[in-house]
C-alpha cells in the first residue's frame, strides 16, 4: 500500500505543471536519497547553511545565498533584512518598522498574491504607475522616474516581479533605485527555465533574487533559493535561523555570518516562523546541481516527446483540437469546441483519477497540457479520460 492510499489521499495526474496546490512536481531518486541520508545525522545549521551558500554562489554569481522554505520566505526574510540591515535590535522588533525604514516600491502591475509575504516583514507598499498597457487604453506601464518620485528616506527597497513582461526593465529599475541607495530584490519564483536566469538577475545588479525550489528547480516542495549581497543573506540568515545560544558558545562561519560585524546576538526572527530543515537544505542543495547538469533543450526533448505521445492519442476529439505547442517547456494546447472550459476543468477534476490540467487560458476557450509533473504511468490514463470528456 502507498503511503497516500494509508492515509486515505487519492492521488492525481498533475498537467498542471509545479503549482504549490496540487503539491508541485517530484523528486529525483538522487534527492530523496540525500534527504533521506541527511535525515539519519545531525549538524550545525549555520555550517550547512553556509555549505549550501558556497554551492549557491557558484552557480548564481551572487556573493552568498541560503535555502529557504520556498520563493515567498524569501521575499519575506529579504524584505526584513532590507528593514533590519545588521541591527539586532531592528531585527527583534519586526514586524514593527515604527521609525525604521518601512515602505517598499513596487510597480502596480506587478503587485500580486505573494506580495503579501513583503507586507509580512511590517512594511507597507508604495505602488508606483498606471498600468495602461494592460486596460486597453494604451501602450505604457511604471516608469523609472516614478520609481525615483516615489524614493524618500523611509524606502527600504523596490521590489521587483520578473517576468518576459515587465517594465521598467530591471536594468532601468536596479539603475534608478542604485542611483538613490536603495536595494532591488527580485521575485524570480517561476522565472525558470532557462536556467540562465539563475545568473541573469544577479548579473544586471539585482541585491536580492528568490528562486522557488519546489517548480522547475525539483527540489522539496517547501523549498527555494535565496541568493545576493553578502550583508543582505547574512541579515536574512540571521533572522531565519534558531539563535538560542549564548553569544560566547555562538561560533557561525564567517563565510556566512561575520559574528564580529553584530553588536550582539538578536533573538529569534521574523523569519523563525519559515524554519528549512536540513533535509530540505541538502534535497534542495542536490537539485540545483542536477538541474544545472543538464542542459534546457534535454528537458526540452524529453517533454516534446511526452506531448508529441499525448497528441497522437488525442488526435480524433469530436469537442476539442490537441496541438504541440513548442517552447522552453513544450505544451498540448486542447481548444474546445462547444464546451465550457471551466466546466471541462471541473469534470476532469471530480473524475478517477483526478486530473488537474492548466486553466490559464481558459478564457480563450483552452486547456493546457503541462507534461513537466507526469509520470510515464499517468499518459494512458490521461488519454482515455481526455477522450471521454472530449469525445
Ligand atoms: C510560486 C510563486 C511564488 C511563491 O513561491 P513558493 O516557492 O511557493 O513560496 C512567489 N512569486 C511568484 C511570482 C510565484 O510564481
Amino acid at each position: 500500500m502507498s503511503i497516500y492510499e494509508s492515509l486515505g489521499v487519492p492521488v492525481i495526474i498533475n498537467a498542471k505543471g509545479p503549482s504549490t496546490r496540487v503539491s508541485g512536481g517530484f523528486l529525483a531518486p538522487e534527492v530523496t536519497a540525500a534527504m533521506a541520508e541527511a535525515g539519519r545525522a545531525c549538524v550545525d545549521m549555520a555550517e550547512l547553511q553556509a555549505a549550501a551558500s558556497r554551492v549557491i554562489a557558484g552557480i548564481t554569481g551572487a556573493e552568498a545565498g541560503i535555502v529557504t522554505s520556498g520563493a515567498a520566505a524569501g521575499l519575506l526574510l529579504s524584505t526584513a533584512a532590507c528593514v533590519a540591515g545588521l541591527h539586532p535590535a531592528h531585527m527583534a522588533r519586526l514586524p514593527d518598522t515604527t521609525g525604521l525604514k518601512n515602505e517598499v516600491i513596487m510597480v502596480r502591475s506587478q503587485r500580486n498574491f505573494y506580495d503579501h509575504a513583503v507586507r509580512g516583514a511590517g512594511v507597507s507598499i508604495v505602488e508606483v504607475g498606471l498600468p495602461d498597457r494592460f486596460s486597453g487604453a494604451g501602450v505604457r506601464d511604471a516608469e523609472p522616474w516614478e520609481i525615483d518620485a516615489a524614493i524618500t528616506e523611509r524606502t527600504a527597497a523596490v521590489v521587483y516581479v520578473a517576468t518576459p513582461n515587465s517594465r521598467p526593465t530591471l536594468e532601468e529599475v536596479v539603475h534608478t533605485a542604485h542611483a538613490r541607495g536603495v536595494p532591488v530584490i527580485v521575485d524570480a519564483a517561476a522565472q525558470l527555465p532557462p536556467a540562465t536566469n539563475l545568473r541573469h538577475f544577479i548579473s544586471l545588479g539585482a541585491d536580492l533574487v528568490a528562486f522557488s525550489g519546489g517548480k522547475a528547480l525539483g527540489g522539496p516542495q517547501g523549498s527555494g533559493i535565496l541568493c545576493g549581497r553578502r550583508d543582505l543573506i547574512m541579515s536574512a540568515i540571521l533572522q531565519n535561523l534558531d539563535l538560542d545560544v549564548e553569544w560566547s558558545q555562538w561560533t557561525p562561519p564567517a563565510s556566512l555570518i561575520d559574528k564580529h560585524r553584530l553588536a550582539g546576538l538578536p533573538p529569534h526572527g521574523i523569519g523563525r516562523t519559515c524554519k528549512v530543515g536540513k533535509e530540505t537544505i541538502v534535497g534542495l542543495v542536490v537539485a540545483l546541481q542536477r538541474y544545472v547538469a543538464v542542459t534546457d533543450d534535454a528537458r526540452r526533448l524529453l517533454w516534446l516527446a511526452t506531448v508529441e505521445r499525448l497528441a497522437a492519442g488525442l488526435s480524433e476529439l469530436r469537442q476539442a483540437t490537441a496541438q504541440v505547442r513548442d517552447g522552453l517547456v513544450p505544451k498540448l494546447t486542447l481548444t474546445l469546441n462547444g464546451l465550457n472550459a471551466r466546466d471541462v476543468c471541473l469534470q476532469l477534476q471530480n473524475g478517477r483519477p483526478s486530473i488537474q490540467v492548466d486553466p490559464s487560458q481558459a478564457d480563450q476557450g483552452v486547456l493546457l497540457i503541462n507534461p513537466t509533473c507526469l509520470a510515464e504511468s499517468d499518459l494512458d490514463l490521461l488519454v482515455d479520460r481526455l477522450r471521454q470528456v472530449l469525445g
